[in-house]
């Protein structure tokens, strides 16, 4: 029968990823809200006392222990949850080591009293130190109660180690949160030093709780982390054959300077995983600036089998057999999301007034290869494009705009980000440094480096043909670098040529700059030859060129192809720059992450002068 405990034998006991788990009383908690979870519980009292140093206590509902298990429960090596080692590739429950009652009970005083339904009375067992106390029969609720009190009495080194009673209590509650989270069917009733903190009720079935719904995420997260700007979240739901993301994300312009907020789950369970991680950051890219990171509640789902939980004796961090894919699916969900058709459709290129690019030369056919777009486009075309403006019912008005950009941080008052840029007059230039604007209701201010940084960066998007070809220097530029950074430049020659960036190789000395991407305004090549360095190392190598790689590179390039901060840009060239504006989406950032424009209101002004 597969809910019996039973001892593992030493052939599977050699396959569990070895390790302490048990650190701190949020780790037991952890262990001990997971085992409830296991058992079914739908509704989980916690009582800590000095954050659990003193007491931690987990009481279900869940479906409770066979009496005869009882002892066996804190036996090192044994589990309900698994048989043989295959067992480990498809495990569905979130405990299977058999160990963490062992670890627990050996280091403090353990009680547990449980009843299965089936039983007419329950059981009691008290350890100390793991040595049974005692063990006896009594009357109980259906349901597990385990309680700890005085962990690490017996370990004195570890004991120091622990912090003060609310650091302690600060890492349960995250914990708590993880959890509630991943289970909104479940209720959570938690009460610290003797007083009641919050009682989380259900939210839905367990059925329902599987398929993460937007309304039960949505009313999960704002019982859960009662975060002011919930309500501006988004939803995001993105499915393939290697699995499944959903969440709930913040939009621009409420990112965080912590990872702290940033909830993800594999297989409803809470990790700290470098691919989710990643794949999520990736989804943002060009959204935030760098240190910044969003707020994101987002659950990972595949088989169990293409993710080995099995790595880390904490499980915080996975294996998975498609990394690379899931990665790019959660990109792609966020990315999706975050450009999303409903406030903003992708532009489409139109092209017009070909004018010749004689200087050209022939281009580079080696593009990256997941980023490859055929193109219509001429070599004579290229040049000079502008994007058809977007149709956008209601664009003038704000009342049909989604609540997430009305609401959303750096832009006041609300504005779509695609705007119809006929519609504005320039009034004049500011320190070299902003373009300022103004329709019949609003005075615009962008920053003018920013502006065409975010114009280049979404042409280089659209069309690869505007940098993976090379104006040829007459004279060839020569950079000095370090050993190592000639070594990168080798590694990388290749790949940067199919950006437009040519360069021979000049052993132990530094590199000769042949060719820049044709639109490059400034002439000092090192910085761009740094940046895209730079770039490059702070990406693992890895086969073919990775998508955040390839977004960074545009940017640098977009970068150093703009107008900068302090340039006196003639009307006529702020006038070419409004046109090129037309359909790029700009979302109040440029590809780095900085603010675009700013927003003046009519009424606003109006208000300063007492007229509204
Ligand atoms: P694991 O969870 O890896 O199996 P544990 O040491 O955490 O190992 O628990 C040992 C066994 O005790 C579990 O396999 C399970 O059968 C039983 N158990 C522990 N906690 C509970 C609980 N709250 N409800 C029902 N059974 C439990
Ligand atoms: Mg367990």
């Amino acid at each position: 029968m597969r809910d019996r405990i039973v001892l593992l034998d030493d052939p599977v006991i050699d396959k569990i990823a070895a390790g302490e788990v048990i650190e701190r009383p949020s780790s037991v908690l952890k262990e001990l809200l997971e085992n409830a979870i296991d058992a079914g519980a739908a509704s989980l009292r916690i009582e800590l006392e000095e954050g659990g140093r003193k007491k931690i206590l987990v009481s279900d509902d869940g479906r409770g222990i066979c009496a005869e298990d009882v002892p066996l429960a804190v036996r090192r090596h044994a589990t309900s949850k698994l048989r043989t080692s295959e067992d480990l590739f498809r495990i569905s429950s979130m405990g299977f080591r058999g160990e963490a009652l062992a670890s627990i009970a050996s280091v403090s005083q353990f009680s547990l009293l449980t009843r299965e339904a089936s039983a007419p009375e329950g059981m009691k067992l008290e350890t100390v130190g793991n040595e049974t106390i005692s063990l006896y029969s009594r009357p109980a609720p259906v349901g597990t109660t385990i309680q700890i009190q005085d962990l690490f009495f017996n370990v004195p080194v570890r004991e120091k180690f622990l912090k003060s009673g609310q650091v302690e209590y600060a890492s349960c509650v995250e914990l708590i949160q993880a959890q509630a989270l991943s289970r909104p069917h479940i209720s959570f009733i938690l009460s610290h030093n003797g007083k009641e903190k919050w009682a989380w009720p259900g939210v839905c079935t367990q059925e329902e709780a599987a398929s993460m719904s937007e309304a039960v995420l949505r009313k999960r997260v704002q019982q859960v982390l009662a975060v002011a700007e919930a309500d501006s979240f988004l939803y995001v739901q993105e499915e393939n054959q290697y699995g499944c993301f959903t969440g709930l994300i913040s939009p621009p312009g409420v990112e965080k300077a912590t990872q702290k907020n940033m909830w993800t789950f594999v297989n409803s369970r809470w990790v700290k995983d470098k691919t989710i991680r990643y794949g999520i950051l990736r989804g943002y890219h060009s959204h935030l600036l760098k240190g910044q990171y969003p707020q994101v509640v987002g659950f990972f789902t595949c088989e169990p089998s293409l993710v080995d939980v099995n790595v880390h004796p904490t499980k915080a961090e996975l294996r998975f057999q498609y990394a690379a894919e899931v990665q790019s699916l959660l990109s792609q969900g966020i990315r999706g999301k975050l450009r999303g058709a409903e406030w903003a459709e992708a532009p489409q290129a139109v092209y017009v007034a070909p004018t010749s690019m004689s200087s050209v030369s022939q281009p580079v056919r080696t593009f990256p290869s997941d980023f490859s777009r055929s193109s219509s486009v001429s070599e004579k075309e290229a040049r000079s494009f502008t994007f058809a403006p977007l149709r956008m019912g209601g664009i003038s008005t704000t009342a049909s705009l989604p609540k997430m950009l009305q609401s959303s941080a750096g832009i006041s008052p609300a504005a779509p980000s695609i705007l119809d840029w006929d519609r504005f007059l320039f009034q004049g230039s500011w320190f070299d440094c902003y373009l300022v604007f103004s329709d019949e209701s609003r005075i615009l201010v962008i920053d003018q480096h920013a502006f065409h940084e975010r114009i280049l960066y979404e042409k280089y998007l659209q069309d690869p043909v505007l940098y993976s070809r090379y104006q040829p220097l007459l004279i060839p530029h020569l950079m000095a670098c370090s050993a190592e950074e000639v070594a990168l430049f080798a590694e990388n020659q290749a790949q940067l040529a199919s950006y437009g960036c040519t360069y021979k190789v000049l052993e132990g000395k530094g590199i000769e700059v042949t060719g820049v991407p044709p639109l490059l305004r400034r002439q000092q090549f090192d910085g761009l030859f740094t940046s895209l360095l730079q770039e490059v190392r702070s990406h693992p190598p890895t086969a073919g060129m990775p998508a955040t790689l390839h977004h960074q590179v545009l940017a640098t390039l977009a970068c150093h192809s703009a107008v900068r901060a302090g340039e006196k840009l003639g009307a006529e060239e702020v006038q070419r720059l409004q046109k090129e504006a037309h359909g790029v989406d700009f979302l109040h950032n440029c590809p780095h992450g900085r603010r675009v424009f700013k927003w003046l209101n009519r009424s606003e002004v109006e208000g300063w002068f007492d007229r509204t």
